[in-house]
């Protein structure tokens, strides 16, 4: 059984180093040990979908998301609110199953992810202080990536 029924994660700061198209440390082997155990992975990002998908492509890892929500090709940005739930919709579902966690480098991550009743889980290697994330809602904050297994089913 997957321990996830989905996860979705922020870009810049979550994947990649904060600013940076390189992967944060241990990223890549997350999404490939979530994706093996047949987790549905999502991104939702501030930047647009085109280059979104650009930066996983060159991470190795765009095969491995189902749905990589971003800003349109017009600019059009409504949020990271609305683009969480863009991203949720092209997984096929309009609402999560319980227990999705996301993952964000910041506090608007977590709003968002509280507002789609998503497990908000802040990262540590973003930049942005733990009590920052842990005040915007996070329920944990990760200091490597590989902490998110523990809020799994087994
Ligand atoms: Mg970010």
């Amino acid at each position: 059984m997957a321990p996830f029924p989905a996860v979705v994660f922020d870009l810049d700061g979550t994947l990649t180093v904060p600013g940076t198209t390189r992967p944060a440390p241990g990223v890549v082997a997350l999404v490939e040990a979530l994706r093996a155990r047949g987790v549905d992975l999502a991104v939702a990002t501030s930047a647009s979908t085109a280059v979104a998908r650009r930066v996983l492509d060159d991470l190795g890892v765009l095969r491995c998301f189902g749905s990589v929500a971003g800003r349109g090709v017009d600019g059009g940005f409504g949020g990271k609110e609305a683009v969480v739930g863009e991203a949720l919709l092209g997984l096929g579902v309009t609402a999560a199953a319980p227990g999705t966690p996301m993952l964000g480098d910041s506090p608007v991550d977590l709003h968002a992810a509280l507002a789609h009743d998503l497990v908000p889980v802040g990262v540590g290697w973003g930049g942005a202080p733990a009590e920052a994330l842990r005040a915007a809602g996070a329920r944990v904050v990760l200091e490597h990536p590989d902490e998110l297994w523990a809020l799994g089913a087994s």
